[in-house]
């Protein structure tokens, strides 16, 4: 039996058809412009290609893009000093700084800096400690992507036993914490886990967030779970090319699973709309608005 893909497509183009409806409406009726401003720092490809995929998908959208890019040798205190003038900014209403990092900047000293209610990211901890304790936050925008296309497929996950692998601050420990937010029972497996195969098949919900390429096996997946890939890994091919593969190894999963998101095409696709609807938020947070519902 071949599980049902879940298409990052269809889901994410439904959310940024949203966000350009509610950015629409903002315009029309208090005449806001939400404004995103992504930092790259240095020449990464990989972060090149995204930083230009979430300036286009933002002006696609009708909100205001602002790309600033510092050499791969800026010091921290120049990283800080852009931060803080977005901060300062008014028609800006979300602050990325793309990650990694260079080893001379501090991440987590640029990620504190960064206004919490223009924090579009999810990621300073001031965002990390309210959505912990239920408390309104902004949700980092990987895990946001992953529970909307989760609720989509599998509508109430409450009482389901949910497996994350990976416990990383961007990933793994926010899509864990949302999980439990949905009544999930949660598990966080990582490096140290004990028979791994043993704990993904308990998944009724497994999320592979881990950057390892197709480390979990066909065999390690519950027949008919939902299974939900993070991982972006790119490997070579025999043309001397390379190509994209998830954490999972889909030619196996797909025979098992109930469902399952494919690499690529599927969670990443779903991250750049999650950061518009985020700072659609975020703008109507900061001017007193209500989202509007469209
Ligand atoms: P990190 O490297 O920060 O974290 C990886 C996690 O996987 C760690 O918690 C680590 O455990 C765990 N891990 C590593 N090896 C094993 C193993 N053999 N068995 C079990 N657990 C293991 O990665 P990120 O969370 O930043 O990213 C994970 C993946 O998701 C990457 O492929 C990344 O490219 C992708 N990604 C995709 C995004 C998207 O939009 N689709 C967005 C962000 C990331 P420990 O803590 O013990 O070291």
């Amino acid at each position: 039996m071949s599980a049902t893909i879940i298409d990052g497509k269809i889901f994410s183009a439904r959310v940024r058809e949203n966000a350009g409806r509610q950015v629409a409406a903002l315009k029309a009726r208090h005449g806001l412009t939400p404004g995103l401003a992504v930092v790259l720092v240095g020449e990464d490809p990989a972060s090149q290609v995204y930083v230009r995929n979430k300036g286009k998908a933002t002006t696609e959208a009708g909100m205001k893009s602002e790309e600033i890019r510092l050499s791969a040798e800026a010091s921290e205190e120049e990283v800080l000093a852009v931060v803080r003038r977005l901060n300062a900014d008014p028609s800006i209403h979300g602050i990325l700084v793309q990650l990694p990092l260079p080893p001379q900047v501090n991440e987590m000293a640029v990620l504190d800096a960064i206004d919490p209610a223009k924090d579009v990211d999810g990621f300073h901890v001031i965002n990390t400690g309210r959505q912990a304790v239920g408390l309104p936050a902004m949700v980092p925008c990987t895990p946001l992507g992953c529970i909307i296309m989760l609720k989509e497929v599998l509508g109430d996950l409450s009482g389901l036993n949910a497996v994350v692998v990976g416990r990383s601050n961007i990933v793994g420990k926010p899509m864990a914490s949302l999980l439990l937010s949905e009544n999930c029972t949660v598990t966080i497996a990582h490096s140290r886990t004990r028979d791994l195969p043993a704990v993904c098949r308990g998944a009724d919900i497994l999320v592979a967030a881990v950057g390892r390429p197709e480390m979990i096996r066909g065999d390690w997946i519950k027949p008919g779970a939902t299974v939900i890939d993070v991982g972006i890994n790119r490997i070579p091919k025999e043309d001397g090319k390379t190509r994209l593969v998830g954490d999972v190894c889909f030619a196996e999963a797909v025979e098992v699973a109930g469902a399952i998101t494919p690499v690529p095409g599927g969670v990443g696709l779903m991250t750049v709309a999650c950061l518009l609807a985020n700072t659609v938020t975020a703008a109507c947070r900061q001017m007193g608005i209500e989202v509007p519902e469209v």
